[in-house]
């Protein structure tokens, strides 16, 4: 009996033999030892982060339930199926299961034979529901993708909302709020709504180090993707259109090239949206043209790349939808085309937006143009926009690291910038604060602020708007200076600007592209190679793939839901020959090792046994009876 153990040094087994994993990733740790103490949390992680496992782990320890509420039916069957495999007592309740199905589902739940129940928030918050719920153990109520809460955030919905009533109705149930959300309104509005002022707050950096960010100037953007895509033939992706017509016409591109690709958007019928989802996830589909109607909540860890073939609406939003490349945190690619052109047109539409929505868009498309232009590390500037510091770089980490532009030196201008931003109060956009830098006569509001009398009046009128605007980007971008969204775009004066202007730090920036010479050849650029395996190994490697897809098919399940890709390159390079050799491989706990392990062995041992150069690009199930059926040559 294990009853006498504290519950948090069992965490550690359970990792080991559940989950199949050596440690736990950056903050799982303090966030189950919370959940496990009964304290409420607020989890800030980003996408492959780890969330799920903050909330499951404890649950499988917890005396009771753990309720998950989710916002995507359609995915709720995957997570319940990959836990299953992993041998948790885990089910789901929603409106695609008949009446006769849901009763089932709910006795079992009544008598506590379930340990973790996924539910949607509209089922969670009928009468029937919350009567079941107040005659069992609920341990614990897990929140994830917290976000839709809010109406601040691009996934709003409304059956969110009910949620905030789960405290008076559930009092003395510890609740989690999970997000991966970068933007403060929304993180503060999940808090305020679930009332979590006193939780547990657990936020972790935004950083995705396992991805490789690349920004191409857009010409002939079929041509471009199609190269793009060529290095990762055979792997899963996502490219993001604007237009729902566009994601066909892409589709269609893609499948002339030879790809496998499938169109996504929120206009087809509702079985088709599925059915192409669910292809993408099996593996039947590997790229999926989508609108942004697609990704939220698929949790598939091979995603290799995700291109956005249009602009995005805003730099969160490029964030969140690149971010569903690599959760299994083998290195992927995010691959944008930007064109000035794109911009213009984003722009356009906006301005037929009513007027409070206009103004928060337009920034938004400003902030996105801004990153996609400054030649600047990729990463540096997108973290630097969620106020993260990055401090150690990964080599290499996006096209600009990769390729340098060259760099001048700007501290002189940079000072001059800064000291007027200072002198005008930090109170100014980046516009006027360049018009009072060229002394500008048609802006009436300088002297009428008396900023014709400032000693920085007309010191810049030597240098051209657009290079100041050149200028006032890198020193966003590089972290110099920010961006106050809450008062209208005013640009303010960061501690690393501080040290420009007071302790003389200098300030190196590209050339602006005109005086450059805007670069015609793309440069080479391509992400760091997925750890690679000897030829004669990745056959090998393509033939488990092909045996673990045969045991998914057969099982109803996705893929990944077996073995991740990790696992198996793992099986590939390492050979195992037991079982016991098997849970060494990361993400093979027990369960799965007894449920999938013999057909992988005995393909691992009819490889070591067979003759020299024998060839191992076909592994499939015969008619052969007993262990050795599942590999033929
Ligand atoms: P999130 O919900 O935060 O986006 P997930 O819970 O889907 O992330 O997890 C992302 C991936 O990381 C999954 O494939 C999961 O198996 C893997 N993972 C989670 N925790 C660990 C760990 N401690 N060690 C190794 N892999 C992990
Ligand atoms: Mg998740
Ligand atoms: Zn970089």
């Amino acid at each position: 009996m294990t009853a006498s153990i504290p519950k948090t040094d069992r965490a550690h087994a359970e990792l080991r033999s559940v989950f199949g994993f050596t440690s736990f990733r950056p903050l799982q740790e303090p966030v189950v030892r919370a959940i496990l103490a009964g304290r409420d949390v607020f989890v800030l992680m980003p996408t492959g982060g780890g969330k799920s496992l903050c909330y499951q782990l404890p649950a499988i320890l917890l005396d009771g339930i753990t309720l998950v509420v989710s916002p995507l039916i359609a995915l709720m069957k995957d997570q319940v199926d990959a836990l299953q495999a992993q041998g948790v007592a885990a089910t789901f309740v929603n409106s695609s299961l008949d009446s006769l199905e849901v009763g089932r589902r709910q006795a079992a739940v009544a008598r506590g034979e379930v340990k973790i129940v996924y539910v949607a928030p509209e089922r969670l918050m009928t009468p029937g529901f919350l009567r079941l719920l107040s005659s069992a153990k609920i341990a614990f109520i897990a929140i994830d993708e917290a976000h839709c809460i809010s109406e601040w955030g691009h996934d709003f919905r409304p059956d969110y909302r009910e949620l905030a009533r789960l405290r008076e109705l559930f009092p003395a149930t510890p609740v989690g709020a999970f997000t991966a959300t970068a933007t403060r309104r929304v993180q503060a509005d999940i808090v305020e709504q679930l009332h979590l002022e006193s939780a547990d707050s657990f936020r972790g950096r935004f950083n995705r180090p396992n991805l490789f960010y690349k920004v191409l100037p857009k010409q002939s953007a079929d041509h471009q993707l199609i190269s793009c895509l060529e290095r990762w033939r055979g792997a899963s992706g996502i490219v993001y259109c604007q237009a729902r017509a566009e994601t066909e016409r892409v589709a269609d591109v893609l499948r002339r090239a030879g790809f496998g690709a499938a169109a996504y958007h929120a206009g087809l019928l509702s079985d088709d949206r599925k059915n192409r989802q669910e292809a993408f996830i099996r593996d039947d589909v590997r790229i999926i043209v989508a609108t942004i109607a697609f990704g939220m909540g698929i949790d598939k860890p091979d995603v290799r790349f995700v291109v956005h073939y249009d602009l995005p609406r805003s730099l969160e939003g490029f964030y969140q939808e690149s971010g569903r490349a690599g959760r299994d945190g083998d290195p992927s690619e995010c691959v944008l085309l930007y064109s000035y052109g794109d911009v213009a047109k984003v722009e356009h539409f906006i301005a037929q937006r009513p007027e409070p929505e206009r103004v928060v868009a337009l920034a938004q498309i400003r902030r996105m143009a801004d990153w996609a232009d400054a030649p600047v590390c990729r990463r540096a500037a997108l973290l630097s926009y969620f106020d993260e510091p990055l401090d150690d770089l990964q080599d290499p980490c996006c096209d600009v690291c990769s390729d340098p532009p060259a760099l001048d030196d700007y501290t002189v201008a940079a000072q001059k910038f800064l000291s007027c931003v200072l002198r005008t109060g930090q109170r100014f956009g980046t516009a006027y604060v360049i018009d009072v830098l060229r002394g500008s006569k048609e802006n009436e509001r300088i002297p009428r602020f008396g900023h014709d009398r400032l000693s920085t009046f007309g010191i810049g009128k030597d240098v051209s708007t657009e290079e100041w605007q050149h200028i006032a980007r890198g020193l966003l971008m590089g972290g110099f200076a920010r961006r106050d969204e809450a008062a209208y775009n005013a640009v303010t004066i960061t501690d690393r600007g501080n040290a420009v202007l007071f302790r003389g730090e200098a300030v190196h920036l590209v050339r602006p592209r005109r005086a450059a010479k805007a670069r015609t050849v793309t440069p080479r650029v391509v992400a760091p190679e997925i750890e690679s395996l000897p030829p004669e190994r990745l056959a090998f490697f393509d033939a488990l793939r092909a045996l673990r897809k045969q045991l998914a098919d057969q099982g109803g399940v996705p893929p990944y839901v077996i073995f991740h890709d990790r696992a198996l390159r793992e099986i590939a390079s390492r050979l195992p020959k037991t079982r016991q050799e098997l849970l060494r491989i990361s993400g093979i706990g027990e369960r799965k090792a007894q449920t999938y392990g013999d057909p992988f062995l005995e393909c691992v041992y009819r490889r070591t046994a067979g003759s020299a150069g024998s060839r191992w690009d076909v592994c499939f199930p015969t008619e052969s009876r007993g262990h050795a059926r599942w590999c033929a040559r």
